[in-house]
């Protein structure tokens, strides 16, 4: 298996290759040549096997230059005993007949973002070993809030690897800040930046790319990844969970093997629901994927008309890990759905870059439509949903997962596909105590710290606070810089002394 990239399809490199570099030297994303496809007997098989079995099945496909001690160790180290709260890792629990939760967040970190990140830096650190020779790995990471903290946490202490995280200062919730600022390790480092999440993404790519810094870097025997969804080390971690709830839902006896199922996730940088895409292509039976989006509905737009226009207002949402206009991994899904067709995929992305916006031709709009539906709600539709299914079910979500599950329940309505439905949970409730008390028990925002506000939702609910959380109170905060987004290279090359 060969990984090409978006922008230039005679890119040619192993899987390992493509981890380590993050992105292509001409700035495109990696894509695999060829999306490997399964029978219906594989799913079978891994039905009858445990997450990580599951896990190592899937990703042989796609890492193929990994040895089998190599996918045990990466996978078994990631999905171990502990690890996770949930001993099925990710479990899909019911919430009405027909309507499931897969709920990805029972790692470190409270957010489904440690699926992927738990097992990426056992991924970058062996595809390294084949293709870096001993070079220190730099971890630049901008973040809407979760997946700064997921690296962190996997990277932390991790030999011959730095993670430094920026994040956009007015742009995460008090309990995310906080879980990054009190990050533990001797590696790492946090830094807020002036500017929303775009903001900082952007500037990443740009120090990603810049060839001076590369230079310098490669002077020093360091080089550049990327823990953003951006890297293919991060999402083919998010395809296997696809694979399993769909495993899940046939052990429930809820479905037999070859039923549809309907696949409702919310949606930010286009990674997750690009991992259930995958999932599709290779052979899982899903018929629709509903892309779920918060105030900003670019995607919305874009599914309905294929129009994609980020010269827009950015709003500031209770679910801010979906606040996002550039969603980057849309590029790989034009890349596909174009028939591998790198000059359309330049087109499109120089068109918002000088633009603001491009429009996809016929074809692409009709595979779309095909394949995806759109749907969004603001921040009192969400706020309405996670106190209605906590009311009629006892289920207590948090506001992404009511985003995914408001746009569900309306194209229930709108359509009456009653296909049985698999809506993704990203994150704890927990994590999102002001909005999640708001809805619950009507209580306004009382200013009181996250740890206060904790305790209330566990005392109203009884559902528990997850440990991870809980342990934040007892540590010093480590990282309290902001900076200009013109000092973010300044930044970089202070952490690493250079
Ligand atoms: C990152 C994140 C999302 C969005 O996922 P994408 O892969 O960026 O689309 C949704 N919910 C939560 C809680 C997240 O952390």
């Amino acid at each position: 298996m060969y990984y090409t990239s978006t922008r230039d399809s005679s890119v040619k490199v192993t899987a390992a290759q493509a981890i380590t570099n993050g992105i292509s030297k001409e700035g495109g994303l990696y894509v695999p040549c060829e999306i490997p496809s399964i029978s219906r007997d594989f799913i079978k098989e891994l039905s009858e096997l445990d997450y990580i079995g599951r896990a190592k099945k899937i990703l042989s496909l796609y890492l193929t230059d990994f040895s089998e001690e190599e996918l045990d160790y990466c996978v078994g180290g990631a999905y171990a005993a502990g690890k996770f709260s949930a001993k099925e890792v990710a479990p899909t629990v019911t919430l009405e007949n027909g309507v499931s939760i897969l709920e990805l967040w029972h790692g470190p970190t409270c957010a489904f973002k440690d699926m992927a990140l738990q097992l990426l830096p056992y991924l970058l650190t062996t595809s390294a070993k084949k293709t870096a020779d001993g070079k220190q790995i730099v971890i630049l990471v901008a973040t809407s809030g979760d997946t700064g903290k997921a690296a962190l946490e996997g990277f932390k202490d991790v030999e011959n690897t730095n993670v430094l995280v920026f994040y956009p200062n007015d742009g995460v919730s008090a309990m995310q800040k906080l879980q990054m600022c009190t990050q533990e390790g001797d590696n790492v480092a946090v830094c807020a930046i002036k500017g929303n999440f775009d903001d900082a993404q952007t500037s990443v790519k740009e120090i990603f790319t810049s060839d001076a810094l590369k230079a310098k870097l490669a002077e020093n025997n360091m080089m550049f990844s990327s823990a953003n969804s951006i890297n293919w080390g991060r999402l083919v971690p998010q395809i296997v969970y696809y694979f399993s709830t769909y495993c899940d839902l046939l052990n429930q006896g809820k479905i037999e093997l070859g039923d549809k199922i309907n696949i409702v996730v919310p949606t930010g940088n286009f990674g997750n629901i690009l991992a259930a895409y995958y999932a599709r292509e290779m052979g899982v039976p899903i018929k629709k994927l509903i892309c779920a989006s918060n105030a900003n509905n670019v995607l919305t737009e874009f599914i309905e008309s294929g129009f994609y226009n980020k010269d827009r207002d950015f709003y500031t949402t209770i679910s801010p890990s979906m606040d996002i206009l550039v969603s980057s991994n849309l590029e790989r899904l034009l890349y596909h759905l174009s028939g591998d067709n790198d000059a359309f995929v330049n087109d499109c992305m120089e068109g918002l870059f000088e633009d603001g916006n491009y429009t996809v031709n016929k074809a692409v709009y009709e595979k779309i439509r095909g394949i995806f539906e759109g749907g969004f709600c603001d921040d009192d539709a969400t706020k309405a949903t996670i106190g209605d299914i906590y009311k009629r079910f006892n289920y207590l979500c948090d506001t992404h997962t009511a985003v995914a599950v408001t746009v569900y329940y309306n194209y229930l309505r709108k359509t009456a596909d009653n296909t049985p439905a698999v809506i993704a949970s990203t994150a704890s409730p927990y994590k999102f105590c002001p909005a999640v008390l708001e809805a619950v028990a009507s209580q306004k925002d009382s200013g009181e710290d996250g740890f206060a506000l904790m305790q209330q939702l566990n005392t109203i609910t009884d559902v528990p606070i997850p440990a991870p959380l809980a342990a934040i109170k007892n540590k010093p905060v480590r990282f309290d810089k902001v900076v200009e987004r013109s000092d973010m290279t300044d930044v970089v090359l202070d952490m690493l002394g250079i």
